[in-house]
């Protein structure tokens, strides 16, 4: 079908203010271009333009899924609680996790993501090693009652997500499949004209332990990366650190007790010391699911990574206030010499080659300097424990790592048989024996992609679309005040476009220049061809790139093949 537009029946209200709600450029840009409105907060209605966008957004994430064999199918935003109740998350989901009941008392609630009911559709019926693999995957409306929903479709509450699964039988077949989404996903990326980075991620809520994030980089990003020119990335919840400029080893000097009064935080301590932050000690103090206290050690001029406490201790709860005043012990004067008895010590392994410890004494207002480990105070475990940071050696080659932000806007996930065990889905193998499905899951945030497009494409007039995901390739726009020549000339144009097959809007209201150049750049139309009075005379039109914001002037006679040509350019880049 061709796609020839008019503006003036177009349904696509611009705004000329800014509105006062959006923070950052794509939240901005989609309510002032006309695409979408608020209906609540983080919840969006999306109005014809940002609707073809998304659609094909959609499209291509179609194209790419069908391209590795993932088929499409459609499951239910409504899900039982029964389902969620068998895989354990219906008590670990939290309030993001939006419930109901229907009228005869039966609980559901609004899919976040469809692990158990694509789970519990297949356990039935999938049952032989010969029917896998199988790759399903859906595009439809997600649910999360985020607690902060902001950014517009950044972070909404409900948005549309593709989510594929697939089953295995053995890991080798989950690897492949693996790889070949993720092979997707960046072809995804690339298609939608966006700059991106795969990276090394914690798992989350999904479970499951190998996974990749898809980074679209952006200032506006929500997520802080380090990366590696070397090709090494990771998000810096999970990112390993190889601490770089410690202290050199030494001698131990001997212990001693120091009254600090005036030194709680880790800058007073080090300026009563007169020694950089990084050669003190900060302890934290929390507990482990089973009540053990647990000391956790890290420079003190370094963050501890809660992810990476969770993985050394097995999940572990900072103590509160109240935790520390029933203990007797001082916040602000923690260290791991003479600690409560039974108390877990472990330290970053950055510490290992710091011969003296400047560190609390347990004794609010003293501290104690030159404890060392081993003669004064054992460490159970040295373990990556910080938060990774630009400067720190990349783990993979050692040169110093760089960061960055960035959107997430897909993620794939080795689940392993987390949701096959506690769901009961297996497979027979070619001896009869059952063995639960090896799982994969895999997720890309259309809605959320295409805001990060915009992120990544705009300047102060407006969006700047890649051809790809345009609302439309190509505006043609009369200056001629009503001139016959001038509509008549546009027409033809745009009808010959059309029938080109390029997606073409005819600008045919009855505006000044001005208003049709500021909603044009304003909304992003790729090519822009200018009818005007003046070129006729001369027998030509003007066509603007709005990304470069080139202007060609070009034969009248030539003008459609013209723009075609440049449209299956742009289309060709981002095949
Ligand atoms: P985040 O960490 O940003 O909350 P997530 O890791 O919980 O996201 P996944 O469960 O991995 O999200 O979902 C797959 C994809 O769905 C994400 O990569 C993202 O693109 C999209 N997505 C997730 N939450 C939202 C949201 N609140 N609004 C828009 N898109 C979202
Ligand atoms: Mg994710």
């Amino acid at each position: 079908m061709p796609v020839a537009l008019r503006m003036s029946t177009l349904y696509v209200p611009t705004l000329k203010e800014e509105p006062a709600e959006a923070e950052i450029a794509s939240h901005r840009l989609m309510l002032r271009a006309g695409m979408m409105r608020k209906a609540a907060a983080g919840i969006y209605t999306f109005l014809p333009l940002g609707w073809r966008s998304v659609r094909k957004v959609e499209q291509i994430v179609r194209e790419e899924m069908d391209a590795i064999g993932s088929q499409e199918m459609q499951m239910p935003i409504v899900q039982p609680a029964e389902l969620w109740q068998q895989s354990g998350r219906w008590d670990v989901y939290g309030p993001e996790l939006a419930r109901l009941k229907d009228r005869q008392g039966r609980e559901f609630c609004l899919g976040p993501t469809h692990e158990e009911i694509i789970t519990a559709t297949v356990r039935s019926e999938l049952r032989s090693y010969r029917d896998l693999p199988v790759s399903l995957y859906q595009i439809h409306t997600k649910f999360r009652d985020e607690m902060r929903p902001r950014f517009g479709l950044l972070r909404g509450r409900e948005f549309i997500m593709k989510d594929a699964y697939s089953f295995h039988a053995s890991q080798d077949s989950l690897h492949e499949h693996y790889d070949a989404m993720a092979g997707a996903y960046g072809r995804i990326c690339d298609r939608l004209g966006l700059e991106w980075r795969p990276v090394a991620a914690d798992s989350g809520q999904i479970g499951g332990s190998v996974t990749t994030e898809f980074m679209a980089l952006a200032a506006s990003g929500e997520a802080a990366l380090v990366y590696c020119d070397c090709g090494w990335a990771a998000n810096v919840e999970v990112a390993e650190s190889v601490v770089a400029g410690r202290p050199a080893p030494g001698e131990p000097a001997p212990l001693e007790r120091v009254a600090t009064p005036d030194a709680r935080t880790i800058a007073e301590v080090a300026a009563h010391f007169r020694v950089d932050e990084s050669h003190t000690v900060k302890t934290m103090a929390g507990r482990t699911a089973e009540g053990r206290l647990v000391l956790m050690c890290v420079p003190g001029d370094r963050e501890l990574n809660p992810v990476k406490a969770d993985r050394a201790t097995g999940g572990v709860t900072l103590l509160e206030d109240d935790d520390f005043a029933a203990l007797g012990l001082p916040r602000g004067s923690l260290g791991p010499v003479d600690p409560p008895a039974g108390t877990l010590v472990i330290a970053d392994r950055s510490l290992r080659d710091l011969a003296s410890w400047i560190v609390g004494a347990n004794t609010d207002g003293f501290h104690l300097t030159g404890a060392s480990p081993g003669r004064d105070f054992d460490v159970a475990e040295w373990a990556d424990l910080v938060v990774a940071e630009p400067g720190d050696g990349c783990p993979t080659c050692g040169e110093a790592l760089q960061a960055a932000r960035g959107i997430e806007v897909s993620q794939v996930f080795q689940l392993g048989t987390k949701y096959s065990v506690s769901m009961g889905a297996s497979f027979a193998d070619e001896s009869g024996q059952e063995h639960p499905f090896i799982m994969g899951c895999y997720g890309v945030g259309v809605t959320r992609s295409l805001a990060a497009v915009i992120e990544q494409h705009n300047d102060e007039n407006g969006i700047a679309w890649p051809m790809s995901v345009a609302p439309l390739e190509v505006a043609v726009i009369p200056l001629g005040g009503g001139d016959e020549d001038v509509t008549q000339t546009a027409e033809r144009i745009w009808e010959g476009l059309a029938a080109a097959r390029i997606e073409t809007v005819l600008d045919d209201r009855d505006e000044r220049p001005g208003v049709k150049f500021a909603d044009a750049d304003l909304i992003g139309w790729p090519l822009q061809v200018v009818v005007g009075k003046r070129g006729l005379a001369d027998g030509v039109v003007e066509i603007k790139d709005r990304a470069t914001g080139e202007r060609t002037t070009v034969a009248l006679s030539e003008a459609v093949a013209h723009v075609t040509a440049l449209v299956e350019d742009g289309r060709a880049r981002f095949a």
